[in-house]
């Protein structure tokens, strides 16, 4: 059963992104420990928690942005998107769930 729970955890975050992710306020309450942090903290400490060392989900743009230097990124493709090539069948069909994702706000 365990593994339909964190399938049903990792789909509510594909539906529901405002649910799981900060709506653009100043604190965090780490999921963890419940400790709440600052942005400015946690973005220093490249958003790991200062008290229990979990690792808060880091986007696309700032995975990028804390591994390379300043302005030396350049992406192509950004259009690209992934194809079923293997025809895939699970709980929902993969082409959702890429429509899903690529819908999701940074
Ligand atoms: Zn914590």
């Amino acid at each position: 059963m365990a593994i339909y729970a964190n399938l049903s955890k990792a789909l509510t975050q594909v539906w529901n992104p405002k649910k799981t992710r900060n709506a653009g306020g100043l604190w965090q309450k780490c999921p963890e420990c419940g400790e709440v942090i600052h942005n400015l903290e946690l973005g220093k400490n490249l958003k790991v928690c200062p008290k229990c060392d979990h690792h808060f989900t880091l986007s696309a743009a700032e995975r990028i942005h804390n591994l390379l230097d300043p302005d030396s990124f350049e992406e192509f493709d950004a259009n690209l998107i992934s194809k079923d090539v293997l025809k895939f069948t699970g709980v929902l069909p993969i082409r959702i769930v890429s429509k899903a994702i690529r819908r999701r706000p940074e």
